[in-house]
């Protein structure tokens, strides 16, 4: 039986071990990969042996976080505490998740999705969190561990990328204390904004035209798309598509914003996003993903009419 564990409990699981395994999930974002690596250099400073993985590609737009090269696909080994962070289901950490592979250690999942589905032995939710990232630094203080640049950039970047700069109505007022401490030890706004909102590639800012001014109005739902052809004709190899969608929502006369984009294997991935007083994360968990009232995604079946028509199916239900 899956248990959910307080606050205190979860803590004290990092207590004993000393080798620990952590895992960010797939189609990697700030918040997983900065929960990950901060966790990381944060156990480290306290004597403990980490093996960090990601079982996808990791955008390179990341690589000013230190150890985000250690971010590769591997498995648990011999590791006396297995952690899973930000996600909300198993199957966003492709073989990292394996029960064949726990054997009697513990193993906790740390998350902040109203969607969580409780789905590792031990789960520590808190939903009322703008990013995973804001608990993870809960745990590094309650584990009475100096922070140091390192540790609070990673943070930082994940509260920075899963609130998009402070912006999203879950951004609290712990929130903006959390940050704080962090720039005190040493992390940066600016560092942060700099590499993860204001670099894309030249093809990518093209590609973003073509795809705007195609952008239909269905209702109050706006949606567009991008193709495996678009994203071969613009010459982007890895998702130059990141963080189209949410200029897609800011249009007036949209309340709810879904951006479906056609992967290699041919599956769609829809993201989506809601102004305060919608929720999106129903009709992604319905649809097999999951995520927040805000900002919530799913991977469906293509081919991407039959994926958008049964998407917005859904949606229509919600607005
Ligand atoms: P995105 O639109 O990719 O930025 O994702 C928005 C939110 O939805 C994030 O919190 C994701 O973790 C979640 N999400 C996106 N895609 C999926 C999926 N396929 N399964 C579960 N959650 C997802
Ligand atoms: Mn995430
Ligand atoms: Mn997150």
């Amino acid at each position: 039986m899956n248990q959910t564990l307080t606050f205190d409990q979860a803590v004290n699981l990092f207590k004993e071990p000393h080798r620990i395994f952590i895992a960010a999930h797939i189609m990697p974002d700030g918040d997983c990969i900065g929960s990950a690596l901060g966790l990381t250099w944060a156990l480290r400073k306290i004597g403990k042996t980490v093996t960090v993985t990601c079982h996808d590609h990791v955008s390179e737009s990341f690589a000013f976080l230190p150890g985000l090269k250690e971010l590769s696909a591997q498995v648990p080994t011999d590791e006396e505490l297995l952690v899973f962070v930000d996600g909300s289901s198993a199957d966003r950490y492709g073989a990292a998740f394996d029960p064949k592979l726990f054997g009697a250690r513990p193993v906790l999942a740390i998350d902040h999705h109203a969607t969580n589905e409780n789905f590792a032995p031990l789960n520590f939710v808190d939903a009322t969190r703008g990013s995973c990232a804001e608990i993870i630094f809960r745990f590094v203080r309650a584990l009475d561990i100096p922070l140091d640049a390192t540790i609070a950039q990673c943070l930082l970047t994940g509260i920075i990328t899963d609130t998009l700069g402070f912006r999203t109505s879950n951004t609290s007022p712990d929130t903006l204390r959390i940050a704080s401490a962090l720039i005190e030890a040493g992390a940066t706004i600016g560092g942060v904004v700099e590499q993860v909102f204001n670099q894309y590639s030249l093809p990518s800012l093209r590609l973003r035209g073509k795809v705007f001014s195609a952008a239909q109005l269905d209702g109050n739902i706006l949606w567009a798309e991008v193709s495996q052809k678009d994203l071969r004709d613009f010459g982007i190899t890895n998702n130059g598509a990141g963080g189209m969608i949410n200029a897609l929502l800011g249009v007036d006369a949209a309340q709810i914003a879904a951006l479906f984009t056609e992967k290699e294997s041919g599956k769609i991935d829809v993201s989506m996003r809601a102004r305060p007083g919608y929720d999106v994360s129903g009709v992604a968990a319905r649809l097999g993903g999951g995520g927040h009232k805000q900002a919530a995604g799913a991977l469906l079946d293509g081919p991407l009419t039959s994926a958008r028509e049964r998407v917005l199916a859904e949606l229509r239900k919600v607005v």
